[in-house]
């Protein structure tokens, strides 16, 4: 049963027939807490603003919406100049969202193209000049063909910025900026971010007029994919933990994050003097040597990659199948991010939090935003050296079950109700998708 309004369908949210047909075919039954918020506003023409991040279903959230808005006012065919553009940081949601804008519309007979910048761009200027309603881009190719005149953006009635705050991380915003100038001033906004630092606080006012905002947590979907285990240990004695969990998975690709960029460094130079191949990404780099270096990680020469949480925001790698926090986040938010890194596209991922003593408050922290209780693991060498420095109503690990259900007893369990996730569908249509 969906745990909000079993009563909720897509019909209720006044979607036209062409696209609940599709939905049918998509063998969604019902909305997902976001689109159940969304949709209604958004048919209505109202801007908004989406705390969400991917994995909520936030790509029908706000493509249903488009795809019916223009389907209602056909406008006569013009070549270079779609009427809804959506701003995504990467090629890969780019291309995700182009394939959903093509399934949810395939009843309707709006056409779209998407435009992301490593790939021959001649396709891409064809189809703008054959003339597409929805566009669907990541920042620089897109700057690139409007500054030499293959589209423009002066007829936009519908825009859409997605992944704000990883575009921001990415560098994008200058470009995000660049674009946005371009837009008239009519038309309808939406900003989805996962998180909602000031930043894009700051850009959703300039963006926004009087948007709805619909925060959707997400818990039980990314975080709820990864088996996650929180590790107690010293702080002297995390590299050698780092060293027997990697042994204990030599085969897979394992992402370490670090707090700082100097530890980053430290722990893949301790790595590599233990035997162990590993190299550091983080903002220090150069393009070159991040690109080269997540070139190794994503072909599997280099095993291990260590990275700094801004580093990692552009890291789309799939096949991680170990994500391993040296450092606990002090960002509660930054966890999520994290070990949304592994459990891609329906895999399985796995995440242990390595928690010295001085980072049990922001631990604590995480666990509050995530709503979730996580296994300690402690099995392994240095859990009885970290015992004696475990807060007094800390349940001790030594005998923790090694597989305990989630959410059921561990460690600072939180006492409110896990926030919801999608309901009635979770663990059917949704246990194969993407992560
Ligand atoms: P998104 O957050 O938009 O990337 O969507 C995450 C995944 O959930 C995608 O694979 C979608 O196809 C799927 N999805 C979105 N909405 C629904 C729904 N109402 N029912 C079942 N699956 C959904």
């Amino acid at each position: 049963m969906h745990q909000d309004s079993p009563t909720i369908t897509f019909a209720s949210l006044n979607l036209a027939a062409p696209l609940l047909r599709a939905l049918v075919e998509k063998a969604y039954t019902h909305p997902s807490p976001i689109q159940a918020k969304a949709i209604p506003p958004l048919l209505e023409g109202r801007d908004l603003i989406g705390c969400a991040q991917t994995g909520t279903g936030k790509t029908a959230a706000f493509a249903l919406p488009i795809l019916q808005r223009l389907a209602a006012r056909p406008q006569p065919f013009a070549a270079r100049r779609p009427r809804a553009l959506i701003l995504t940081p990467t090629r890969e949601l780019a291309a995700q969202i182009g394939e959903n804008i093509a399934f949810y519309g395939r009843h309707l007979s709006l056409r779209h193209t998407v435009i992301f910048g490593g790939v021959g761009e001649n396709p891409q200027i064809r189809a703008l000049a054959a003339g597409v309603e929805i566009v669907v881009a990541t920042p620089g190719r897109l700057l690139d063909l409007m500054e030499r005149g293959f589209v423009a953006l002066d007829r936009v009635e519908i825009f859409v910025l997605d992944e704000a705050d990883r575009m921001l991380d990415m560098g994008f915003a200058p470009d995000v900026k660049r674009i946005i100038a371009r837009l008239p001033a009519r038309r309808q906004s939406l900003l989805f971010s996962a998180t909602m630092p000031e930043a894009i606080r700051e850009l959703a006012n300039r963006l926004l007029r009087d948007p709805v905002r619909v925060d959707v947590a997400p818990t039980a979907t990314t975080v709820d994919k990864v088996e996650q285990r929180v590790c107690h240990v010293q702080r002297g004695d995390k590299h050698r933990l780092l060293v027997h969990t990697l042994r204990q998975h030599p085969e897979e690709l394992v992402l370490v994050f670090a707090r700082t960029k100097h530890g980053a460094n430290r722990i893949a130079d301790n790595l590599d003097r233990d035997g162990i191949q590993a190299v550091a990404i983080h903002g220090n780099k150069s393009q070159g040597a991040r690109q080269r270096a997540l070139e190794d990680f994503r072909t599997g020469r280099t095993r291990v990659l260590v990275a700094t949480d801004i580093a990692a925001r552009g890291i789309d790698v799939k096949g991680i199948a170990l994500v391993v926090n040296f450092d606990i986040p002090e960002e509660p938010e930054a966890y999520v991010h994290r070990i949304g890194r592994t459990a891609r596209m329906g895999a399985k991922g796995l995440a242990y939090s390595f928690c010295d003593p001085s980072e049990h408050s922001s631990w604590r922290d995480i666990l509050r935003l995530i709503r979730q209780s996580v296994p300690v693991h402690a099995d392994h060498p240095f859990a009885a050296n970290a015992a004696s420095a475990l807060p007094a109503e800390t349940p001790r690990p030594m005998n923790a079950p090694a597989n305990p259900a989630r959410r059921s007893g561990g460690f600072w369990r939180t006492n409110r109700p896990p926030r919801q996730g999608y309901g009635s569908f979770q663990g059917r249509s949704l246990s194969g998708r993407r992560g």
